[in-house]
């Protein structure tokens, strides 16, 4: 039986994101073609962002044929908008999502993330990527007010669960990095990049492996039991075994559901700093607090910190925000780390996608089983991208893993 849906227009990249990042100088965005005639292939991959690039990059690398589909410049979505910590910590904590889940099941949720850095780590080092990925611990910070969240049993789950990391309390966080809270977690296993680079580079990794990059919208979808035809804004179709949806914070309604919220974020980055204006280490800093504060430096010692996030939605009044947010975040910047020279030299924001259990939606959107989501939201958004294009795959080669279940769009949320 044939389905056909239509993709509504969604949010545009200007939509999505406003002001600078100091992303992707020094880089090439790949080039990609028109479509000048209705093409086969196995996999379209709709969307060349982060995940549409980790997605891309890992198919072709297995010889399946690969399209890759953007309406727009293929990284400048949320993409160019993210302050690229890669994390394994979710938005949720282990408390929390035990408490939804359960805590084997969260603790396995905990693993595979765990598991995925490593996973990142390894892949932009064998290709060499060229993105500013940097290895870093974090430090997870008890916010400044006193907090009901206890640390000291978050690292006893963790521990319990098998995961890295080291309890500090008051005094062992000052002494080791000069942060004045109650207690932290210092784990390792994390990193930071400049997103964009990583993006275009994976994306050229893709081309040289064969994909082919393409300008076009995809606006609907023929989905039937053996080949998906999608159709494009001029036109064309696009007739693949498989359609991998990466469109970013432009979900389509059919895949859209009450797990997902669109808020926004805010972001600066400060000039470089003198020499003790970084921390040891150069850790990526977030708070256990409902709306994380959360810090990382760069490559080229920056200080980018990000978060006061709100519930706008329309994207001028977000954009009209950024010079207060900025201050904001740099008072906070001044609070948390004295030493720094505050001063934001770029500032952005960014629409911002959560879901209730802080987890992303990745595998087939019900009822249109070729037809498979990757979205991958949260604070740890590029984790869940590479888990998607692992998963994904898996997926696509009709290899039934365990834990496909854990991130389906119609899971039932809080099952513990
Ligand atoms: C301010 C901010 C801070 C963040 N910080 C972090 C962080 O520190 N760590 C982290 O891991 N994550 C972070 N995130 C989240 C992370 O950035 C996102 O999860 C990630 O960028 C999403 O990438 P994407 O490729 O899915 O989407 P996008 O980059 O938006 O790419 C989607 C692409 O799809 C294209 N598209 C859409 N519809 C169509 C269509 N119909 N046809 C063809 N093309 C289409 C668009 O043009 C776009 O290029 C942050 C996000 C924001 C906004």
């Amino acid at each position: 039986m044939l389905t056909s849906i239509e993709m509504p227009d969604g949010p545009e990249q200007a939509d999505l994101r406003a002001g600078r990042a100091p992303w992707g100088y020094q880089g090439r965005r790949p080039s990609s073609e028109p479509l000048a005639q209705s093409i086969k292939t196995d996999v379209l991959v709709v969307g060349g962002g982060i995940t549409g690039s980790m997605v891309a990059q890992h198919l072709s690398s297995r010889n399946l044929q690969v399209v890759i589909a953007d309406r727009e410049r293929p990284g400048l979505g949320s993409t160019a908008a993210s302050t690229a910590m890669l994390l394994w910590e979710i938005d949720k904590s282990l408390a929390q999502l035990s408490e939804l889940y359960g805590f084997e099941r969260a603790a396995s949720i905990y693993r595979r993330s765990l598991a995925a850095m490593g996973g990142l780590t390894k892949l932009v080092t064998e290709l060499r990527l060229d993105c500013r990925f940097v290895q870093r611990p974090t430090l997870y910070i008890a916010g400044p007010e006193a907090s009901e969240r206890s640390l000291l049993e978050e690292h006893r789950l963790r521990a319990r669960a098998g995961l890295p990391g080291d309890y500090l309390d008051q005094s062992s966080l000052r002494t080791n990095f000069g942060i004045n809270r109650a207690e932290s977690l210092h784990s390792p296993g994390a990193a930071e990049a400049d997103p964009l680079l990583m993006s275009w580079g994976l994306l050229g990794h893709a081309i040289a492996s064969g994909a082919k990059m393409i300008d076009a919208e995809i606006t609907g979808y023929d989905h039937g039991a053996q080949r998906v035809h999608a159709v494009t804004d001029n036109g064309f179709e696009i007739e693949a075994r498989h359609v991998v949806l990466a469109t970013g914070y432009s979900m389509p309604d059919f895949v859209d559901n009450d797990l997902h919220r669109t808020v926004s974020s805010y972001a600066i980055a400060t000039g470089p700093q003198p020499q003790k204006g970084l921390w040891p280490n150069g850790a990526l800093i977030w708070e256990a607090s409902e709306d994380y504060l959360y810090a990382r430096t760069t490559s080229d010692g920056r200080i980018v910190v990000g978060g006061e996030d709100d519930d706008i939605m329309d994207p001028d009044r977000r954009s009209g925000k950024i010079p207060s947010k900025a201050r904001i975040l740099e008072e906070k910047l001044a609070q948390l780390w004295p030493a720094a020279q505050p001063a934001a030299e770029y500032s952005w924001s960014g629409a911002f996608g959560e879901t209730v259990d802080g987890l992303p939606l990745i595998g087939p959107v019900p009822a249109m089983p070729r037809i498979l989501a990757a979205y991958g939201y949260g604070g740890n958004g590029i984790t869940f991208s590479f888990m998607a294009s692992r998963m994904l795959a898996a997926m696509i080669a009709g290899d039934r893993q365990d834990g496909f279940e854990l991130f389906a769009l119609d899971r039932t949320p809080f099952s513990a």
